[in-house]
Order: C-alpha cells, then structure tokens, then sequence
C-alpha cells in the first residue's frame, strides 16, 4: 500500500501520445439513466454561469492555458477517463485540491482527486469498477488497474438544513450536504488548494486567489481561520505540513491562531491523527515538518506523538536519524515502512522502561515487559493498528539477538524474516551514539562473507552450556526397571 504510495509519487509518469485519448465510458443509456435520478443540482457546462445562478457575486477568475501553463500530459489515464466519463455523462467534473496545486508548483502530483456535481450515487452508477466510502465524508472511489480516482460531490455549506452535524466545541462531525461549484470551493481548507481543473477546456477556475497565492508561495487558510480551525482542527496540522512539504509560508492570519488553539486536536478521533500524522512522517519531509512544528512551540499537544518523541533528549538524536533516514528513502523512491519508523519513534521509551524492569528481571523477559507497557500505553494512545505494533515488537524484540556472535545463533539471526529491518534499526542505534559503531559493522561484515569466513568470524562460545533434560521415561515402557 505504502509501496504503491510511493511508487504513484517518484515512479516518473509515462507521457501519453496522442493515440492514448481517454476511453469514453459513458452509454447514451446510461447517460439517460444518470440523468433521469439527479437532483437538484445542475450541470451546466459555463462554469462563469454556474457561480452565478448560485447568487454569488465573487466569480470564479478563469485562467486560460496561457497563463497556468499545465501539462494536461501529466495527468493519468485513469484521471481523464474519470472526468470525460463524468463530463459524457453531463456532469461537471474537476481536477481539484492537491494535483493541481502542485502541477503549479511543477511537482509531480501523488494522486489525483476529482470534484463533481454528481452524487456518490451517480458516481458509483457511471463507473463499473467504484464504490462508495467514507460516513462523516461520502465520496467514490473509482478504480483503473493500481490506480484509485477519488470522487468527492461538490460539498455545500453546512450552516445549510440537511445532513451536516457538528458537536459542542463546532467540529463537524459528518459533513454531507452538497452544494454547487462556489461552495465546494468555499468549503476546502487552503486557496492553493480550491483551484478546480478543466483538461477538457483546459481552464482553471480559482474563486480564492490561489493562483496568486502559488505564484506568492504563500498557504492560506480560506475564510475566518479560528472557524474553519474550530470546524476541523486537523486543518493546523495540515498547515504544518503542506508548508514542510511544498515549501511555502504560512500567511501570518492563518498562523497567529494555532498556538492556542492546538487543545483542540484532543478532540480528534485518534485514529484520524493517526492518518495525519502517517502522512506527515512519510512525506519525505519529516524533518522539516517536526522543525516547523518545534520552531512555531506547535508540537505540544498538536500530535501525541511528537510529544513523545521531542520530550526525551537521549531519544531526540536517534528519531532525527531515523527521521532522516525515511526521507531519504522516500525521495529516492525506496518504501518506507511505518512499523520501522513508530519502533524508533518509540525506542527510547522502551529502552528507559527496560532499563527499570532490568532491576529486577532477567533482560529478555524485562524487554518484554517493557514492550508491552509501551505499546499498552503509548501505542494504544495513538492509535497504532495491531498489525504495526506486531512487526514493531519483533524489530524490538530482536535488537538483544544482535549481541551474541557466537555459536549458531548469528546464522539464525541472519536467517530470520525480520533479519533486515532489526539489522537497519540496529545501525540507527549505532549512528546515534547509544551502542558501540563496532557492533554494526560487525554485522555489515557477517552478513556479506562467505560461509567460512563468518565461521572465523564467531566469539568464543562463553555462555553457560544449556543441560539437556532427560527424556521422561514412558509409564509403563520399561517394566524391567520396576521388577
Ligand atoms: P497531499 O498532496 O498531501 O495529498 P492534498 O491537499 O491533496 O495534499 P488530501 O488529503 O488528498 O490533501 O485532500 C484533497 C483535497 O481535499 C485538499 O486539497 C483540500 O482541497 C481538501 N481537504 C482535505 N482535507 C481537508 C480539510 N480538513 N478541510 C477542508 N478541505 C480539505
Ligand atoms: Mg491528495
């Protein structure tokens, strides 16, 4: 899944030719069938006008090719058949948020999302291969081979009678009525990511000035900041990040708030920051991201996580490694596993609880003993999903394996499926100063010899000869032994 992430970010995009056009998917009949269930909202072809009839006064500026210069080349297959399917169909369709901001920004877009008049419904209808998901959020997502197009329906204002609940402190707890263009736009989180792509016109329609705020290099909130961020908190972390990301400044009204509304991120289900916070660690800017995060004192209590991490100075070398490590290996498009990284970011509260179980327990069982508190505690706090800290305990769980260098027990070691990832974690442990260098490249050299030459390589074998039990004898198996 990451892989795939990853590979859809710096795999660079195959250039279409011109035979490669979109495949229509949209019958006559099925057009008349999506037409017959539609609702209220329209599907006019002049965007100009669809603002317009809304009541709005701000049209949206249209900026011509000319101006915005994208590669409609740089798109994927699958997000063009996803508009011309949604567009055969008579539906409005847009390339939105992300994609186009970074197409501004010359970057290679990670996925492509797409913004329609048409409902889930509708959506769902059009596509053979889609299916509807999300509850606080419906929206579609539609399937070509690896690729997953997701289509969200234009999102109206939630003040608006209908399907939009919010609880005491006004975070919007679903969010489903639907609404036109305008709206959709009004209601997404930064102006650099409110610009709505036509390839088909190969028009941008920008209601909030985010062309001029890309070309600015500036990230702005949309609307009243302290509403949206009380709306949905998340929206502060995702300033952090997007500003890591693509290099852009924070406009100072969208930042002055968020130091003393950062509380509010308690609020969040934690397995939404969860999500928030994979993405910002596997960004390929995990660094700058925390830096942002340090510099602007936003890191306490805007993820528990970092609260962790930042807190512990004997750690803070080993997850500035570890953190460099995965963006380095995310930008040069290798995978990054998350299990690896919560296991570093969690390391050093584990070496502190082992070294207190120490006192009175053998060493193995103490490191269990301290595993378990800290995925008790920390791991069940932020959500990490059972089968992250499963791999994370065996990278752990490994790392006292890595001492012994004698006898067969380094040959199983090097045999075991874990071997590479406890082995990685084991050279982070040495770059940041907390065990010998020598240790590490020990096992450098161990793992690259040839049989005979790891034989000579072995400690002496000091440890206590294990007793071998007997063998219980049978009842009634030797009957001599009685007579
Ligand atoms: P990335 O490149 O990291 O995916 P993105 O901006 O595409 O960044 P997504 O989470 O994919 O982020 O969201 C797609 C779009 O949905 C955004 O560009 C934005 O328009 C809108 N959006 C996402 N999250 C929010 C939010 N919390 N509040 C309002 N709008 C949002
Ligand atoms: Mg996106």
């Amino acid at each position: 899944m990451i892989k795939k992430l990853l590979d859809k970010i710096f795999k660079p995009r195959k250039k279409k030719t011109e035979h490669e056009k979109p495949i229509h998917h949209s019958s006559e009949a099925l057009k008349q069938q999506s037409k017959k269930k539609r609702p209220v909202l329209s599907a006019k072809k002049n965007t100009k006008k669809t603002a317009k009839n809304a009541g709005n006064q701000d049209l949206a500026e249209v900026i011509p090719f000319k101006k915005h210069q994208i590669n409609r080349d740089l798109l994927t297959n699958a997000a063009l058949r996803t508009i011309d399917g949604l567009q055969k169909a008579g539906f409005e369709a847009y390339i939105v948020g992300g994609a186009v901001r970074d197409l501004l920004l010359n970057r290679n877009p990670k996925d492509f999302d797409v913004a329609t008049d048409a409902t889930p419904e509708e959506v769902n209808r059009i596509f053979r291969r889609s299916r509807i998901i999300g509850r606080r959020f419906r929206l579609v997502h539609v399937l070509f081979g690896n690729e997953t197009i997701e289509v969200s329906t234009f999102r109206g204002h939630h003040q608006a009678e209908g399907d939009a609940h919010t609880n005491e402190s006004g975070r919007i707890l679903r969010d489903n009525v639907f609404g036109n263009l305008e709206e959709d736009a009004t209601r997404r989180d930064f102006t650099a990511n409110a610009l709505y792509y036509d390839p088909t016109s190969q028009e941008v329609l920008d209601f909030h000035h985010g062309f001029a705020d890309i070309q600015a290099g500036v990230l702005r909130i949309i609307g009243n900041p302290e509403t949206r961020y009380k709306e949905d908190p998340v929206r502060m972390l995702r300033v952090v990040r997007l500003s890591a990301k693509l290099g852009l400044s924070i406009d100072p009204a969208t930042k002055a708030p968020i130091a003393k509304m950062a509380e509010l991120l308690s609020d969040v289900p934690a397995s939404r920051l969860f999500d928030e916070m994979l993405k910002l660690f596997l960004s390929g800017h995990a660094i700058e991201s925390v830096t942002a995060l340090r510099k602007q004192h936003l890191h306490h209590g805007l993820l528990p996580m970092l609260d962790v991490v930042l807190e512990q100075p004997l750690g803070e070398r080993f997850v500035m490694l570890a953190l460099k490590n995965t963006d380095d290996r995310i930008l040069s498009g290798k995978s990054a596993n998350p299990s690896f990284l919560f296991a570093t970011l969690l390391w050093h509260e584990v070496l502190t609880a082992w070294n207190n179980y120490k006192k009175d327990n053998p060493p193995i069982p103490a490191l269990h003993m301290a595993m378990n508190d800290v995925i008790a505690t920390q791991a069940e706090k932020l959500a990490i999903h059972n089968r992250y800290t499963a791999a994370m305990k065996e990278i752990w769980g490994l790392q006292p394996r890595f001492e012994q260098r004698a006898g067969k027990r380094p040959f199983g070691l090097l045999a075991n499926p874990r071997y590479r990832a406890g082995y990685d974690f084991l050279l982070l442990r040495c770059e940041s100063g907390e065990i010998p260098v020598e240790l590490g490249e020990w096992w450098t050299r161990f793992a690259e010899a040839e049989n005979e030459e790891r034989t000579a390589m072995l400690q002496p074998d000091t440890a206590p000869k294990k007793r071998r039990k007997r063998k219980p004898k049978k009842p009634g198996g030797n009957t001599s032994a009685i007579s």
